[in-house]
């Protein structure tokens, strides 16, 4: 048996489609052996194509079909399927087509023809993960909803886990201080998380807000420098952690993932 996959995928379809009506054409009155020859010779869309080449006179088959009116059984038809159009030339299409409309042939029952599963739209994708935008954007809309009172309890109190987990996840639990002594410092505690802690780079007693954007992930040592070194040294990495929180915070916005 001659195989042509040069039409791929699509091509093996395509012959599919024309073997099934096989039985169709035999109901209709027409003993399709020669066109079984051709497509076993040639394959499907070959076939197809060397009928609507030959010059411009319709088919044995098609003839036939058309007198017991099951054009719908015809390669034409099949040719002229949306889902095996890119097999054809626009000529072919065209021909195709012609021959249909020629014979009276209403073009609008393609339509009634069900779109085969493999060619129906992919099944839409399972709801994303929010994104780091979306889960702080739905953090601010819920504290703002949130009744006053309790958000004037003591600085401790208004500490979002959200915002924390949102911080741990951007940094992947590692350091984000870029002169960090020990770079890459990883290591799991007892509870299963990384050894770190979320820092808000102005304090909330100093007023710093309980946001993302002032939110950095220090290593024990950096933390430790931070807030214990001389004032001179924390002055100084305030105003870089400041910086890296900020963009920090700006690229995961920016970005279509929660970093999970
Ligand atoms: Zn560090």
């Amino acid at each position: 048996m001659v195989r042509d996959d040069r039409y791929g995928e699509l091509g093996k379809r395509f012959e599919q489609y024309l073997l099934e009506g096989i039985p169709a054409l035999k109901e209709a009155g027409y003993n399709p052996f020669a066109f079984q020859g051709m497509i076993r010779a040639s394959g499907g869309v070959r076939t197809a194509k060397q009928l609507l080449a030959s010059a411009g006179d319709t088919s044995y088959g098609f003839a036939k079909l058309w007198e017991k009116g099951k054009l719908d059984a015809s390669v034409e038809f099949a040719v002229c399927l949306p889902w095996f159009k890119e097999l054809f030339t626009d000529e072919e299409l065209e021909r195709a087509a012609f021959r249909l409309t020629e014979h009276r042939f209403d073009l609008s029952r393609i339509d009634d023809v069900p779109v085969p599963d493999w060619h129906a739209a992919p099944t839409p994708a399972p709801p994303a993960e929010p994104t780091y935008r979306q889960r702080v954007e739905a953090e601010e809309a819920a504290q703002r909803s949130r009744p006053a009172t309790t958000t004037a309890l003591t600085a401790e109190a208004v500490r979002s886990a959200v915002f924390r987990s949102l911080v741990l996840e951007r940094a992947q639990g590692r350091c984000e201080n870029p002169g960090c002594g020990h770079p890459g410092f990883h290591v799991i505690g007892r509870n299963g998380q990384p050894v770190v802690e979320v820092d808000h780079v102005h304090g909330l007693g100093d007023g710093g807000p309980d946001h993302p954007a002032n939110m950095v992930v220090l290593c024990p040592n950096c933390h430790a420098v931070k807030t214990r070194a001389q004032d001179a040294e924390v002055a100084r990495l305030k105003a870089l952690l400041a910086g890296i929180a900020r963009q920090q915070h700006e690229t995961a916005m920016a970005g279509t993932s929660s970093g999970r």
